[in-house]
């Protein structure tokens, strides 16, 4: 079977060239649809519900024909590589991981989550989790925001408000109290 891909034999310049092709357009056209996709044993898995509209943009024939390069960003993403942004939004260039184990720390870490404190903003290109708990350092908000497509960071919902210029999704951190219900 042609359609896995030996991982080995990716190049980090395959992994640039996904990274800021039509490739990683799918894969945030992807996340505007609510599904991912992940990579197992060098095929792509997509998981979650399209909605209608993906159907109408012909969003898997689209993927389809981009396989390969899809399968090297979404395994480049999981790897740690990283897109930044410049300021204007119109440019952006690629980070290879630092050192693989210590983006898989910050990922134990933040899902290990809990009571953490962040700061109203903060720049998130892959737009992560924010793990439950987490409060504003400012206003102790628990209400964040980032734009639902080339998401640039998060936000607090009451310190940085959106302006309305792009659809935004929003999650909210708050940890039910079950002490209050006892
Ligand atoms: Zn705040």
């Amino acid at each position: 079977m042609a359609d896995r891909i030996d991982m080995d034999d990716v190049l980090n310049d395959d992994r640039r060239a996904a990274l800021t092709g039509p490739a990683m357009a799918l894969l945030i056209e992807a996340d505007h649809y609510g599904v991912q996709i992940r990579v197992e044993d060098g095929r792509p898995i997509l998981s979650g519900k399209l909605p209608p509209e993906a159907g109408e943009t012909q969003f898997l024939q689209r993927l389809g024909e981009c396989r390969r390069a899809v399968t090297i960003a979404a395994d480049s993403l999981a790897l740690g590589w990283k897109l930044e942004w410049s300021a204007d939004g119109a440019s952006c260039r690629v980070l290879a991981p630092a050192r693989p184990s210590d983006y898989r720390n910050e990922i134990s870490s933040g899902q290990r989550g809990g009571t953490g404190r962040r700061p109203a903003s903060w720049v998130d290109t892959e737009g992560k989790p924010v793990p439950a708990g987490t409060t504003c350092r400012s206003c102790r908000g628990h209400l964040w925001w980032r734009e639902a497509v080339r998401p640039q960071g998060w936000r607090c919902r009451a310190c940085h408000p959106p302006t309305g210029a792009v659809p935004v999704m929003e999650v909210s951190t708050a940890e039910a109290d079950l002490s209050a219900a006892a």
